[in-house]
Order: C-alpha cells, then sequence, then structure tokens
C-alpha cells in the first residue's frame, strides 16, 4: 500500500498540475501581458518622455493629476468563426489587434485589457474631429461571423458592460458608436443586425422621433451627418454607415425623404 502510494501522489500531482495547464492555454500570453503593463508602468513613471518636450532641469512635478479615461465605446463584430478564433487572433502579437473586451455567444464576456490602456481595434477612423479612437475609446468585440444575429446572452452581456463603463468613466450617451460610423468605406461592423435601437433605449447611443417631423427645404443631410460625428469625405461611404446604424433595412447609398427627418431630428441631439 505504502508503495502504491508513493507513486500515486507525485502521478495525481503531475496529472492535475498538466490539467490545469490545459485548461489555460493562455497561460504565456497572460505573463507576456503583465510584463508589458509593467513596462508601460515604468514608462509612466518617467519624465520627461522622449517625443514631448525635452527640458527636465525646469521639471515641477505636480501634485495633481489622474489616468487619462476613456471617453468613448466603439462597439464590433468579430467576423470570425468563434470566440476561441479571436482570443487567439488577440493573443498572436503577429497580428497587432485587440479589444479590451470580446463578448461569447453565451454571453461570456472576455477582458482582454485594463480600461486605461489602448487597444488596438478601430484602425483608420474618424468621429468629428477625433482622428485617433484608439486612444479615446473602449473597444468591444462581439463575436459573429459578420452576417448572424446577435444572440440574446450577448446583447445583455453588452448592455451590462456598457452600464459599468458608462458610469466609470461618465461617457456621454452619444458617444456609444460601432466600427462602420467610425470608419467608413472601411468597416462595415457591427452588422445590419445589431440593436442599436434597444442600446439607444437603455442609454447607449442616442436614436429618433420622427413623428410630427418637418424638414426645412435648406435642410442640408450631408452637414447633419458631418456634426453627427461621420466622416463625409466620401458621401456614399458615410450615407452607408449611417444606414447600418439607424436605417438598417436600407442598403443604398442615397439619402430620402425619411433619412431627411431621421437626421434632422438626431442632429439636434447631437449639437
Ligand atoms: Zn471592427
Amino acid at each position: 500500500m505504502r508503495i502504491i502510494l508513493k507513486w500515486f501522489i507525485p502521478v495525481l500531482f503531475f496529472s492535475l498540475l498538466g490539467y490545469s495547464c490545459n485548461r489555460n492555454p493562455y497561460k504565456a500570453t497572460n505573463k507576456a501581458y503583465k510584463k508589458q503593463a509593467k513596462e508601460y508602468g515604468k514608462l509612466l513613471s518617467k519624465y520627461p518622455l522622449n517625443d514631448s518636450v525635452n527640458n527636465a532641469p525646469a521639471f515641477v512635478g505636480t501634485t495633481n493629476f489622474s489616468m487619462r479615461r476613456p471617453n468613448f465605446v466603439v462597439i464590433h463584430h468579430t467576423a470570425q468563426n468563434s470566440c476561441d478564433q479571436t482570443l487567439k487572433t488577440f493573443t498572436l502579437t503577429r497580428t497587432q489587434i485587440s479589444s479590451h473586451y470580446v463578448i461569447c455567444k453565451d454571453g461570456t464576456i472576455h477582458p482582454m485589457l485594463n480600461d486605461l490602456l489602448r487597444a488596438h481595434h478601430a484602425g483608420v477612423s474618424r468621429w468629428g474631429n477625433n482622428l485617433d479612437l484608439n486612444s479615446s475609446s473602449i473597444g468591444i468585440e462581439i463575436d459573429n461571423n459578420g452576417f448572424e444575429t446577435f444572440t440574446d446572452a450577448q446583447v445583455n452581456s453588452l448592455i451590462e458592460l456598457l452600464g459599468r463603463l458608462k458610469r466609470s468613466f461618465n461617457i456621454p450617451t452619444a458617444n456609444f458608436v460601432g466600427h462602420a460610423d467610425v470608419a467608413p468605406g472601411r468597416k462595415v461592423d457591427p452588422n445590419r443586425n445589431f440593436p442599436w435601437k434597444k442600446l439607444a433605449d437603455n442609454g447607449y447611443g442616442l436614436w429618433y422621433d420622427t413623428t410630427g417631423i418637418k424638414v426645412p427645404p435648406e435642410f442640408n443631410a450631408m452637414q447633419a451627418l458631418r456634426i453627427i460625428g461621420y466622416d463625409v469625405k466620401n458621401e456614399g461611404n458615410a450615407i452607408q454607415s449611417f444606414k447600418l446604424h439607424f436605417v438598417q433595412q436600407d442598403s443604398t447609398k442615397k439619402i430620402n425623404d425619411e433619412d431627411r427627418k431621421i437626421l434632422y431630428d438626431l442632429v439636434r441631439k447631437y449639437q
């Protein structure tokens, strides 16, 4: 019996160790995350930075400061086939893409990055005069192949997450946008099944009410799109992004009378 125990305990120990390793395939990348975050921690305590004012002798450290905070949320669909595939993509150095959160079909939220750090999710983007959405936003990726509907579990988890972010960082209601909104012509996510109205009803993003709206003839729809935030350099692309968000059943790149009513109502809310 003693002999059996002598072998059994180490075997049990190593098989449990192997089991826990198998259960966390991201052990190595979690370690890499911590190492990189630590490096940025060191950078934060450094002064001056090479890329800013170079006058160290005149440095007088203020006692009053805090971390910069995100002011936007950009929502995406992953355009991949599973949550696992996306987690893998975001933990491979060579892809250089990431987001703060990934929401799986069963509603599981995978946090991937401290909210105060910059994820690489928006790419070349513009909203109003903000040309670097990555620096000012939280990126949320929702597992979806690009054409599917979003599951109730995903939407419920998302709404809960948005509530926390909105409260923590005091993010304005208007600043919950989609990737397509900030990158017209380049991105089409989240797809037209995304429940923007439901989100707006819950306080994340704005919505319109065209009841009794009369649009003056001089109203300029493209100017309204610009005021809302769209990059209107390419008018067709801007209209397409606007429709993906606000008129999802219409895939044309043309503004009709109903769209003018929507824009007339919306633009006043964004001003
Ligand atoms: Zn995207």
